[in-house]
């Protein structure tokens, strides 16, 4: 470690950050001091000249770990690029791949592409990127959101309503599970709604490659309860309890 690096409390970073050595993103293999907030890749404590100033730095990410309120104000858009990016890459060549969204991408393409969609994520080019990679990405993005996208205010909502339509009785439970949802996500903020339609409507599009992705309803449940519902504990749902096909959303 430099000298510099010494002076700060170093701990495994938990929330992404731009090193402030070499100004890229940094998620994992990363460390962030306890004191003044400074995030670093492990590799970059050899060089960092930056002393711990004992009191917190401003933040510098514009997307990654943003209020999705905010970010949406600052870039102008109702849906967020990256959202809208990814979604329409998954949907043109991601959705017959085996365990998409299941299967991590390369960890360094992974933190590569954070740092792009950080940099401008209108410019971003997707297409050599491998989808594994994009639906990391993409996941992390939710989960990092400060507020998550089912919102802290309706989680306990959308947790009964799951449970009540496990223990229901077939179809007519499953309809009024429907119903209650469709009310219940009536109530979102307007921007969480937005991006949540994009997203649902394309996890539908993703269920419906299941025979050939192996990811039906209940896989992807799985997979996104901890990025899209988690309670103010900040702990996310391993699984919504008690269901092994979501609601049928077709017509
Ligand atoms: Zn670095
Ligand atoms: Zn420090």
């Amino acid at each position: 470690m430099s000298k510099a690096a010494i002076s700060h409390t170093f701990k495994k970073l938990i929330t992404p950050s731009r090193c402030r050595e070499c100004d890229s993103y940094v998620y994992f293999h990363g460390y962030e001091c306890a004191e003044c907030g400074l995030g670093c890749h492990k590799k970059c404590l050899e060089t960092l000249a930056i002393k711990c100033g004992h009191k917190r730095l401003p933040r510098k990410m514009t997307t990654f770990g943003v209020d999705l309120a905010q970010h949406l104000t600052e870039t102008n858009t109702t849906v967020p690029h990256l959202v809208e990016k990814c979604v329409t890459e998954i949907d043109g060549r991601g959705t017959k791949i085996k365990g998409i969204y299941r299967v991590s991408g390369v960890k360094s393409r992974v933190e590569k592409l954070c740092q792009a969609f950080e940099n401008g994520a209108h410019l971003v080019d997707l297409s050599d990127q491998h989808p594994n990679v994009i639906a990391n990405v993409m996941k992390l993005y939710l989960r990092q959101l400060p507020e998550p996208l089912l919102t802290f205010r309706l989680y306990p909502e959308f947790i009964r309503i799951a449970k009540e339509c496990g223990s229901g009785t077939g179809a007519e439970g499953t309809s009024r599970a429907g119903e209650e949802l469709r009310d219940l996500v009536g109530r979102l903020p307007r921007h969480h709604l937005a991006c949540l339609s994009v997203l649902m409507h394309h996890l539908h599009r993703v269920a419906t490659q299941a025979q050939l992705n192996n990811m039906p309803p209940s896989n992807l449940g799985i997979v996104f309860g901890p990025h899209v519902a988690k309670d103010f504990g900040g702990l996310g749902v391993t699984q919504f309890p008690g269901r092994h096909s979501a609601p049928n959303t077709s017509h």
